[in-house]
């Protein structure tokens, strides 16, 4: 008796769970559907503005871009994934520009992490929301990112060239003003140690040759190189007496 009351408890809950299983089904059925039918739905699919897809060089209207090559988003991307290449142009008065040549950019390295766009100083960078970066070889994930002509360096007005002019020969009389002044404030001061600059040295004719034209650039490049030979002067002092120290310590010990 008890076996076919189970029998019948069994099948009311069965169809009970049928009905809650029928009920679920029911309310899907009428709900609205989710499922985005891609790719049929391309013209009208809705990515988020903010959705990371690939990295980009903002371009304005006239086709310029903002990079000035300083490198600092290549120096901040944990995974190497940038890779800045400059070139040096020449300008209108003679000096040289360093200018971006090609911006490298690896999108099968890159995390997303967005530290090149909110470390770059001219606000060149942004990742764009497209999506659709599917490709069969590796190779082609490595994208040039300034993929139109660089333009030639601007040459300004006459009137411009001229003002810059004044300007570049005011700074020098004022530096030579200035150190004439030094000198004549020092003229009783125990004379300046003698430079240490090697002017034959390839490696400083180079980068003195850099700031051809610019005095105050080679006032900096000099004192950098001052110090530096100075430094190597001083380790080469120390160098021999080491040794002779562990001697000393080892005859006291
Ligand atoms: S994108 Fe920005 S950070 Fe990177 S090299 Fe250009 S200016 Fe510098
Ligand atoms: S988003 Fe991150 S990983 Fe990708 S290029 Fe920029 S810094 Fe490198």
């Amino acid at each position: 008796m008890g076996s076919v009351k189970d029998y019948f408890s069994g099948l009311g809950s069965g169809f009970l769970s049928l009905l809650k299983g029928m009920q679920v089904t029911g309310k899907e059925f009428v709900t609205p559907k989710i499922t985005e039918k891609y790719p049929e739905n391309r013209e009208t699919h809705h990515i988020p503005q903010r959705f990371r897809a690939c990295l980009e060089l903002k371009y304005d209207d006239e086709g310029n871009h903002k990079c000035i090559a300083c490198g600092t988003c290549e120096r901040n991307c944990p995974n190497g994934t940038i890779n800045v290449l400059t070139k040096m142009v020449d300008k209108w008065d003679g000096t040289k520009k360093k200018k971006l040549d090609k911006y490298i950019y690896d999108l099968g390295s890159c995390t997303f992490c967005q530290l090149c766009v909110v470390s770059c100083p001219t606000d060149a960078l942004e990742f764009s929301n497209d999506f659709e970066q599917a490709v069969f070889t590796r190779s082609k994930l490595v994208k040039q990112l300034n993929y139109l002509p660089e333009k030639p360096e601007p040459e300004p007005t006459e009137e411009e060239k001229a003002k810059i002019l004044a300007e570049k020969k005011a700074k020098i009389e004022a530096a030579k003003a200035a150190a004439a002044a030094k000198k004549a404030a020092g003229a009783g001061a125990p004379a300046a140690p003698a430079s240490l600059i090697d002017e034959n040295d390839p490696k400083v004719k180079a980068a003195l040759a850099k700031c051809a034209g610019d005095p105050e650039k080679e006032a900096k490049v000099r004192e950098a190189l001052e110090k530096a030979a100075r430094l190597k002067a001083e380790k080469a002092a120390a160098a021999p007496s080491a040794p002779n120290a562990n001697n000393e310590n080892k005859k006291q010990n």
